[in-house]
């Protein structure tokens, strides 16, 4: 009996004095900064928000956090790896050097107002679906105020705040890493909009982005077809082929296509066709292996039609590269800040936009999870951030900014993002990124447990990005 209550006494003191977890006084410097700069970061994401620059035409967002970077006193390199929307910033000096990513291209014609009804802010316009204006200013607000902590003595090493232009199209990460910027990084973090908050386990897929063209001879469709050879047949035959493919791929093979030019009218025989096409997997190795099938159709339906076939690869991301020992750095963090709370009127917002979509009105989901196991085959979705993944270790958070049960890259994702629902997601980003890297700086034993898992987990797999040799493809008009 004694025994039992010796213990039921212990568990009690245990959890009292373990459940408020007091943050030690960089972290506490970390939660001031970035409360002292909240505004002027609400302020910069709802700028970049009503910018919503599509990929590698950020360039007034990318100036926006660029020119904040500059004024907090980091020293700024732009337009780097031939991207006039790419830029480092940079603070401090030596070892450990710790990088934090931001992204900031938004989609196009998902324009939306900050209301839980649909209506576009302009018409036609882009809108950030995916929320990456408070992705950029979020990830910028843990880097200032690791840099202050610098400034003070406090932390000794490199910040380095990473703005990667168009996540959504070409990946500009990949373009970066090439050029070596990510290569002297002990450690990388990121975050991205969720309708929940945690210290992400998750991998995501891998894919290849690629063009597949026919091209063919021109011939009156009724006059002389014998003289013809019909691209189309070529295309139809690929897409025929392709179709029969995925009876014999794995269950976590995706495919899909958009036919881009497909002749103009019945009447002639098509002279030139082409079709868009992904193929994603949990594995990069997978991706590799179904792409080499894939290529292979290309050639033979090009022979069915008597037409030649071309496929072009236009970029592609691996799967990110689990980091458990980073991902439950960050979790403590999460825990000592605590859950979101929100307010009537947010949580009325949620359930109308919920309303609207037909979805089950929970409202919002701002609690913090114990860290889940990762799954073996992601949730859908593919980002650049895993292939910096492979180069660097990543600890990777995700953070509410919308509701659950909306379509996300849709206007809800957009309208939440540029109100306090989307503000308070930004908010703790900052914090429990910032907090993570002041870990990251004072405890060298967890720099080289994130390394060790990171070599192990990566084996003798040699990393080579997806992407054709040259520029990224920055359109003329960009300056
Ligand atoms: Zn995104």
């Amino acid at each position: 009996m004694k025994f039992v209550i010796v213990f039921f006494f212990v568990a009690i003191t245990t959890s009292l004095f373990s459940q408020p977890k007091k943050p030690n006084p960089n972290k506490e410097a970390i939660i001031k900064s970035v409360e002292k700069h909240q505004q002027e970061l609400i302020t910069l994401s709802d700028k970049v928000w009503a910018y919503a620059e599509t990929a590698l035409r950020e360039t007034k967002s990318a100036k926006e956090l660029a020119d904040y970077a500059e004024a907090q006193g980091f020293i700024v390199k732009r337009n780097l790896s031939g991207m006039p929307t790419a830029f480092t910033a940079e603070y401090g000096s030596g070892k450990p050097i710790i990088g934090i990513m931001g992204e900031f291209d938004a989609l196009p014609g998902i324009s939306q107002k900050a209301q839980p009804t649909k209506e576009p802010l302009n018409v036609g316009a882009a809108g950030h679906g995916c929320g990456h204006n408070l992705f950029g200013a979020g990830s910028l607000g843990a880097a200032v105020a690791v840099k202050e902590l610098i400034q003070q003595g406090k932390l000794k090493g490199t910040i380095r705040f990473y703005g990667t232009p168009a996540e959504e199209s070409v990946g500009g990460k990949i373009y970066m890493a090439r050029d070596g910027l990510f290569a002297d990084l002990d450690v990388c973090l990121d975050w991205h909009p969720d309708t929940e908050i945690a210290a992400s386990t998750q991998s995501s897929q891998a894919m290849v982005d690629f063009i597949v063209e026919f091209k063919g001879k021109a011939a009156h469709a009724a006059g002389d077809p014998w003289n013809g050879r019909s691209a189309v047949d070529g295309l139809e035959a690929f897409t025929h082929g392709v179709n029969l493919l995925r009876e014999h791929v794995r269950p976590s093979v995706r495919m899909h296509y958009a036919i881009k030019a497909g002749g103009d009218v019945p009447n002639v025989v098509p002279e030139y066709a082409k079709v868009w096409m992904w193929v994603r997997d949990s594995k990069r190795t997978i991706v590799d292996e179904v792409f080499g099938r894939v290529k292979e159709i290309a050639k033979g339906a090009g022979v069915i039609a008597g037409v030649e076939s071309k496929v072009t690869v236009l970029s592609g991301d691996y799967e990110i590269l689990v980091n458990k020992k980073g991902a439950e750095a960050l979790q403590k963090n999460l825990e000592i800040l605590g859950p979101i709370t929100y307010t009537e009127d947010e949580i009325a917002f949620a359930k109308k936009i919920q309303e609207v979509q037909g979805g089950e009105q929970t409202g919002r989901d701002g609690k913090i999870y114990p860290l889940k196991e990762t799954k073996e085959h992601p949730e859908g979705g593919s980002t650049d951030v895993g292939d910096i993944s492979w180069l660097v270790p990543e600890i990777t958070l995700i953070a509410t900014t919308a509701p659950k049960n909306t379509a996300w890259h849709g206007w809800s994702v957009v309208a939440c993002g540029g109100m306090s629902i989307g503000h308070k997601g930004l908010v703790i980003a900052s914090k429990s990124l910032g907090m993570t890297m002041v870990d990251l700086f004072e405890n060298e034993q967890l720099r080289k447990d994130i390394r060790a898992e990171f070599d192990q987990r990566k084996g003798k797999q040699v990393y080579k990005a997806y992407i054709p040799d040259g520029p990224a493809p920055v359109p003329n008009d960009v300056k």
